[in-house]
């Protein structure tokens, strides 16, 4: 991990609040998600910068599931973010549900129904969006606004016991509906969902609104700095109304920071889902997904991610980062975690004129370029496979691999000469026929001349046929700008390995010598591509 401290304008309020006094000196913080969905790779932010603020000023951090509102949310997603955030590397102090919160939430509603402060309305929803005014126009009050406090408790209790259907009642707070802050219009507290709960089943049939919600269940749980993204800074005032008026000893206080935007990815939740449910991706773990099970399975690795998550840094303004800085990131974290084994992608049969029948020798070929990782031994015979990519029948300037007449090195064996081409009757090149020279073997002391290129291979008799994902993005931009899946996100090679492959173990990763870093995939048996090996990420 980069250990280089980017400033974080949260760590400076928390250390004002430290030097204050506040808070008893506690810092405890939450990551809240919802669970309708897999996380992603935003949330991976809001992880790493919640839970690594508990870590740094020696606090705690919970896993906290949002679950109040039932009808999107499911036991899947429960399972799921749990997996993730251990994935990440994080341990939560306590594991919760705000729905076990239910009660104390109804008691807080009651407590502002008796105290005037909540009252129950008739109006439909589009009545209500009506009647709630624009940026620039006040709202108007409610025909039921000024219902006693009598009737409120009664038709409260009454929607608590299922009397009403969805949507015919709703309990509104009573604060201003000339506020400047729609938020603070007479807000939503309480609806009437018929709806069974992951957790709590048909107990209820009124559920909280997130806005009432949220502040109470940070309350309950002591959370000192509720750390949230920047579309709820217009929520912060109703969120300290919530906290005021339902009194608590130790208010906690929201803070918001900008969500991560990447380049060419979407992240939502609701539009993921939409993908898998309309079968674009093989499922919520696809390896193209940035979700984090997705990414996990494509093989990137935690180190990577919260490396990526440090590097950004924590902003109060919205920003977009490149996709390339996260895959630059799994770069350097794979870049001395893994070695290099030979695979060619799309093959080429390539025969050695002179080398005997019949005979295999195994060369010596290094795991990588650090000396410590050591080497193995590889066949070698008359029969090669080699990578249409490193043959040009006419080469174009400063081409240095194969083409007719050209001498290489085949890497951790012999240098050899391409002598004929042979084609299939389509002119497709099927063959390279070529010569060796017995005098250049690796690792022997041969000088007299030097060639320019290496190329990899593997030799045919033993090579292991491996299917290869090469995986490019999975969204470009649409004719309307908006992001559309590619077409071409993934790309099947039948591939040729050298016989080490063929014994990894799922989820074992390591580099294909000059294509890239690559996971047999947990699931298939297959090779996904992590990342290819070149960095298009300058640093700006
Ligand atoms: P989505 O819109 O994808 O469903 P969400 O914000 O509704 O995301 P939640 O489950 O409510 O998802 O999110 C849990 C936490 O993760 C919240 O605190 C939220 O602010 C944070 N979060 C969600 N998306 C991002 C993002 N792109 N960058 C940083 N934090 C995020
Ligand atoms: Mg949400």
């Amino acid at each position: 991990m980069a250990d280089l401290e980017i400033s974080n304008f949260i760590h400076n309020i928390i250390d004002k609040d430290l030097a204050d006094g506040k808070n008893g000196g506690k810092v405890y913080t939450r990551f809240p998600p919802e669970p309708n969905g897999y996380l992603h790779i935003g949330h991976a932010k809001s992880i790493c910068l919640n839970f690594t603020t508990a870590q740094k000023y020696g606090g705690k951090c919970n896993l906290r599931f949002d679950d109040t509102n039932p009808v999107k949310e499911d036991v899947e997603y429960v399972d799921s973010i749990q997996e993730d955030v251990k994935w990440l590397g994080f341990e939560w102090d306590k594991l919760l549900f705000a729905s076990s919160y239910f009660d104390i939430m109804f008691h807080c509603a009651v407590k502002l129904i008796r105290e005037g402060k909540a009252y129950v309305c008739d109006l439909s929803a589009d009545e209500i969006r009506e009647y709630r005014g624009t940026l620039t126009q006040p709202g108007k009050e409610s025909p039921y606004r000024n219902r006693s406090i009598e009737e409120n408790m009664d038709l409260f209790l009454r929607m608590k016991e299922g009397e009403f259907p969805d949507g015919a009642k709703i309990l509104r707070a009573k604060i201003d509906m000339a506020s400047p802050n729609i938020n603070m219009r007479d807000p939503a507290l309480y609806r009437i969902a018929h709806q069974s709960h992951h957790k709590t089943g048909d107990e209820w049939c009124i559920y909280p609104m997130y806005d009432f919600a949220h502040p109470i269940e940070d309350a309950i749980e002591g959370i000192t700095h509720s750390i949230c993204t920047l579309e709820f800074e217009d929520h912060r005032p109703l969120y300290d109304w919530v906290i005021r008026e339902t009194c608590w000893e130790n208010p906690p206080q929201q803070i918001e920071f900008a969500r991560l935007n990447l380049t060419n990815t979407v992240m939502s939740k609701r539009y993921l889902k939409a993908l898998v449910d309309n079968g674009d991706v093989t499922g919520w773990d696809d390896p193209r997904m940035p979700t984090i099970a997705g990414i996990r399975r494509r093989g990137y690795t935690p180190e990577a991610v919260r490396d990526f998550c440090e590097r950004i840094g924590v902003a109060k303004a919205n920003s977009t980062v490149e996709t390339e800085l996260l895959e630059h990131c799994v770069r350097e974290d794979l870049k001395d975690k893994t070695v290099s084994k030979m695979v060619v992608m799309d093959p080429i049969k390539v025969t050695v004129r002179n080398y005997p029948e019949g005979r295999t020798e195994m060369v010596e070929v290094e795991n990588s370029k650090n000396p410590e990782d050591g080497s193995r031994m590889v066949p070698f015979s008359r029969d090669l496979y080699v990578d249409r990519t490193d043959f040009m029948e006419e080469p174009v300037k400063g081409y240095f691999r194969l083409f007719p007449g050209n001498e290489v090195r085949f890497k951790g064996a012999y240098f050899l000469v391409c002598e004929e081409v042979i084609k299939d009757e389509n002119g497709e090149v099927v063959e390279l026929i070529c010569t060796y020279d017995p005098e250049t073997k690796c690792g022997g002391t041969f000088s007299a001349r030097k060639v320019k290129g290496t190329i990899h291979w593997v030799d045919a008799n033993s090579a292991v046929p491996i299917k290869v994902n090469a995986y490019n993005q999975l969204f470009i931009d649409g004719e309307d700008g908006k992001q559309v899946v590619n077409p071409e996100s993934l790309k099947v090679y039948n591939a040729f390995a050298e016989p080490a492959v063929g014994e990894m173990k799922a989820g074992e990763r390591c580099q294909f010598f000059r294509h890239g870093y690559y996971i047999k995939d947990t699931k298939t048996g297959d090779f996904n591509r992590i990342v290819d090996l070149k960095s298009s990420w300058k640093k700006k």
